[in-house]
């Protein structure tokens, strides 16, 4: 089919796209898919022959290349192969997934655990088979994609509340009929702002109007509370989220995404979630590296310390030059810029200068707060931070947006 022989909504949407990259490109501002060569230490990487300080990454504790973590993936390949050549249900399920699941609901405290090949399609199917037509869906206004379409999946009644605003979601709630299911969903830590849910106040609200809570730990894992179990412990909280949901592709280096819970639900989606009955079961190879994250960020617990430090050192840093890091608590640091074209001028001259950021725009943010979506972790050392927040502050003073 000739692309271009029809008008219809469907090619105009491809042309309108095609125009907008073609114009990022005639600029020199298109940094997207750019291929790393070779990852170094230090979290650094060679990108088109140059060295590079890598700012974008979510190795959070840097575990990415960890010798264990290798060596358990080795293992993996050597006794299973490269495949499962089948689904969880039928001939896919070995011995490492079932053992992952057994990590993941140790280092979650919960009963059971389930994993899917990633975590977008976790959440896409643990929402959607949950909920359904004449159910009810609370979820944060900037919450991941993934969760949005998990929601327009599902067929439930949509709502959305205002960022991180307690008042708007109990409106929302009260206002739903008393005897329909109901789901309230948000991420842990937002994976634009970096700020981190109210966790006490949902929760309560969660109780008080009788809805599950389902809390999405993408950037939180290894991130948040003291020993890098996720946001409850960050809250003390205990066990108080009905659906824990993780991806394994951010500090777990691998790829994939679970969820954690009462051995019920665990059990209802292993029997009645599509994304485990019709795709095939996570590579032995990822299994095993996941498995084995799991356990390094337990007995190496100075990678979280040195996260936190560097965390600090960065959010103050950019802070006290004057830049606009909104709310964020976390290694996601955003810098605002405001308009694409700012976004992508910043980029530009930080990569220039060898320091690897990306620009995040619209519709990803909304219009108006485009920024760098800078991040740390506890690969980098001090001074490279040092050098990288110069470097950042000398291209923003050059297009005045900080003195
Ligand atoms: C990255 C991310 C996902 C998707 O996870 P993948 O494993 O990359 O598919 C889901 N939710 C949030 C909040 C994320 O940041």
């Amino acid at each position: 089919m000739d692309f271009h022989s029809v008008d219809n909504n469907s090619t105009r949407r491809i042309a309108a796209l095609k125009q907008r990259v073609d114009e990022i490109k005639k600029h020199d501002f298109y940094f997207y898919n750019q291929a790393v060569e070779e990852m170094l230490p230090d979290s650094k990487v060679r990108v088109n022959g140059r060295v590079m300080g890598m700012y974008a990454s979510y190795s959070y504790l840097g575990l990415v290349g960890h010798p264990r973590i290798n060596e358990a993936a080795k293992r993996a390949v050597d006794k299973f192969g490269t495949g499962t050549n089948g689904v969880r249900t039928l001939a896919g399920t070995l011995t490492i997934h079932n053992e992952l699941e057994e990590t993941i609901s140790n280092f979650k405290h919960t009963e059971s655990a389930i994993t899917y090949t990633s975590g977008y399609v976790t959440n896409l199917t643990t929402i959607s088979s949950l909920m359904g037509r004449g159910d009810y869906v609370f979820s944060d206004k900037i919450n991941h994609a993934s969760i949005v379409d998990g929601c327009l999946m599902s067929g439930a009644e949509f709502r959305r509340f205002r960022h991180n605003d307690m008042e708007h979601l109990e409106g929302l709630l009260k206002n739903a009929p008393a005897e329909v299911s109901k789901l309230v969903i948000a991420d842990s830590v937002f994976s634009m702002d970096g700020d981190i849910i109210d966790l006490p106040k949902i929760v309560e609200l969660s109780k008080k109007y009788n809805a599950w809570l389902m809390i999405d730990e993408a950037h939180s894992v290894g991130v948040l509370g003291k020993t890098g179990t996720g946001i409850e412990e960050h809250f003390g909280m205990g066990d108080v989220i009905d659906i824990k949901m993780g991806t394994l592709s951010k500090t777990i280096p691998s790829v994939g995404g679970y969820v954690a819970g009462k051995k019920e639900l665990i059990d209802f989606l292993r029997h009645g979630s599509r994304a485990y009955i019709f795709s095939a079961a996570l590579p032995p190879a990822q299994a095993a590296a996941a498995n084995e994250a799991f356990k390094v960020i337990l007995d190496e617990p100075e990678r979280l310390d040195r996260l936190n430090a560097n965390t600090q050192q960065f959010i103050g840093g950019l802070k006290s030059m004057g830049f606009d890091t909104l709310l964020t608590e976390t290694a996601i640091v955003p810098v605002l810029c405001g308009t694409d074209e700012k976004a992508f001028e910043l980029t530009k001259r930080c990569q220039e200068q060898d320091v690897f950021v990306l620009p995040v725009v619209s519709p990803a943010v909304q219009e108006g707060l485009s920024r760098l979506r800078a991040t740390v972790t506890a690969a980098h050392n001090p001074a490279d931070i040092e050098h990288a927040m110069d470097v950042i502050y000398q291209a923003g003073k050059a297009m005045g947006m900080v003195k």
